[in-house]
């Protein structure tokens, strides 16, 4: 028996990267899966190994809401409800403050806040009339601590917290629990953007990444997707019965304190 079995959850930005390693657990774990990006062709691909009956990509841009509205509409056809949400799309730019273009700024918090609200907005009602369900938004460990040069993204991971714990409060009496995962450093095309690079070196980009985060992190290494996806998949499952508007750190120790040496 899957932990999941007879649930139907839409993942956003499934189609790589810790959305994709989600839709893959929690499918194995017996869930109809809902995949929402941009990247279509990935997505689509990811949807048909899944397999017909399993999985569904939709292409589902979270910072608009007609998409929302679209995505929910193909979930609902497809599978006949939606109990579940794992609100995992998002974008990093590196900037220092004082030099981020308003528009950049604006652009991320589009993507990363606003897109996370509209994903609340849109599925909440639907989790309830199909009788409770759960919701996981995407934080990061910038959700609790400061990070140069990444202000903007800093600014949306601190304000999905303040989400989670009101969208819990609210919708706790509907029978919708709410938490968010707060990654630290995970291997995904986000934090290694030369993997997606013709021209780099992928053995050499990934001992770079391997030898800053074994000096960073207490667990010596980053993180891989498919451990915050184990998160997702305790806070979707009855396992995480009695938790909600929580932030939960995934992130190998990295903020438990300075380390020394
Ligand atoms: P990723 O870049 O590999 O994946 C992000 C996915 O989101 C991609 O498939 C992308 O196409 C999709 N996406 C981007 N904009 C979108 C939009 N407007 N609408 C729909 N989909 C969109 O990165 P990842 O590491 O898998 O990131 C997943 C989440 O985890 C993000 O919210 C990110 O901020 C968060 N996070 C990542 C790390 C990390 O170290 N990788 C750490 C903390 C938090």
């Amino acid at each position: 028996m899957g932990k999941l079995d007879g649930r139907v959850v839409i993942v956003t930005g499934a189609a790589r990267g810790q959305g994709e390693q989600e839709a893959r657990l929690f499918a194995a774990e017996g869930a109809r899966v809902v995949l929402g990006d941009v990247l279509d062709d990935q997505g689509e691909a990811l949807a048909k190994e899944l397999g017909d009956g399993v999985a569904k990509y939709v292409h589902l841009d979270v910072s608009q809401e007609e998409g929302w509205v679209r995505a929910v509409g193909v979930a609902k056809d497809t599978f006949g409800k939606i109990d579940g949400l794992v609100n995992n799309a998002g974008i990093l730019r590196f900037n220092e403050l004082v030099n981020t273009p308003l528009e950049e700024f604006q652009q991320i918090i589009q993507v990363n806040q606003v897109g996370a609200f509209l994903g609340i907005r849109t599925v909440a009602p639907e989790i309830e009339a199909a009788g409770g369900g759960t919701i996981v938004n995407t934080a990061s460990y910038t959700a609790l601590t400061g990070m140069a040069y990444v202000g903007a993204y800093a600014a949306t991971k601190h304000a999905i917290l303040g989400l989670t714990r009101v969208a819990a409060m609210e919708l706790a009496g509907k029978g919708i629990r709410v938490n968010a995962v707060c990654p630290g450093a995970v291997d995904t095309p986000m934090t290694n953007p030369a993997a997606l690079d013709p021209t780099a070196d992928p053995a050499e980009s990934a001992a770079a990444v391997a030898g800053l985060y074994k000096k960073l992190v207490p667990l010596g290494r980053i993180g891989r997707p498919e451990e915050v996806a184990a998160l997702a998949l305790f806070l979707t499952s009855d396992d995480s019965s009695y938790i909600t508007g929580q932030p939960f750190v995934v992130d190998g120790g990295w903020l438990a304190g300075v380390s020394i040496g």
